[in-house]
């Protein structure tokens, strides 16, 4: 999953940087409106979490920027303690949840996990897909009951595809997904990673749409 994480606060962003990855997630920081307008604008994140005070442009104008142009990944703004208005305004602006300051990390992730699960029409943490099972709560696989141990960059493409199990999901955005704006963005990167998750997981779990691209076996896809 893909975090943007927007925060001018160079210690609040590197917490957020740290828990965020601890908890499997793909995390880029931005520390200004403008950039986090752009890039909210021109790539897709499963998420993003956006301060409201930001050097640029403020928060609220990145986020009503955002959704009149018909982006519509799901938004956590984080907001001053006590400020109603800016929750009231936040909301009216589009944002799908917020987060008084300060917070808990752990209700970040809780919160990012909850959001993401429900932008893609999954309300619980455990989500499965023929024999296949994964926990969003503990990031962990497994499959006929049976614990796999997966890196954080397999877990990461199982839920993606997990969450995304009702179609066949192109390679190019798998990677765009697993690797953000990294080098090792490549196909045969991405391969890599697949075979040796089928390895691990055993025959008809992963399959492939020749020309399309992967989907969980079992799940309707
Ligand atoms: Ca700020």
């Amino acid at each position: 999953m893909r975090v943007l994480a927007v925060e001018d606060d160079q210690r609040i962003a590197a917490d957020l940087k740290t828990a965020l990855e601890a908890a499997g997630f793909l995390v880029e920081i931005c520390d200004d409106g403008e950039d986090a307008w752009f890039l909210g604008d021109t790539e897709s994140y499963d998420l993003v979490i956006l301060d409201l005070g930001l050097p640029g442009m403020d928060g609220l104008s990145v986020l009503k920027k955002w959704r009149a142009n018909g982006r519509d990944m799901p938004v956590l703004v984080l907001t001053a303690r006590g400020a109603w208005t800016e929750r009231v305004e936040g909301i009216d602006a589009g944002a799908d949840d917020y987060l008084p300051k300060p917070f808990r990390m752990e209700e970040v992730i809780a919160r990012a996990r909850a959001l993401i699960r429900r932008s893609a029409g999954r309300a619980t943490a455990m989500q499965s897909a023929g024999e296949l099972m994964l926990d969003a709560n503990r990031m962990s696989v497994s499959i006929h009951g049976v614990p796999v141990p997966a890196t954080a960059l397999e877990y990461r493409l199982l839920s993606y595809l997990m969450l995304h199990r009702d179609r066949v999901v192109p390679p190019t955005e798998l990677l765009e997904h697993l690797y953000g704006d990294d080098d090792a963005r490549e196909a045969n990167a991405l391969e890599a990673v697949i075979a040796r998750l089928r390895r691990k997981l055993g025959p008809g779990v992963i399959g492939t749409r020749r020309g399309f691209g992967y989907f969980l076996e079992g799940s309707g896809a």
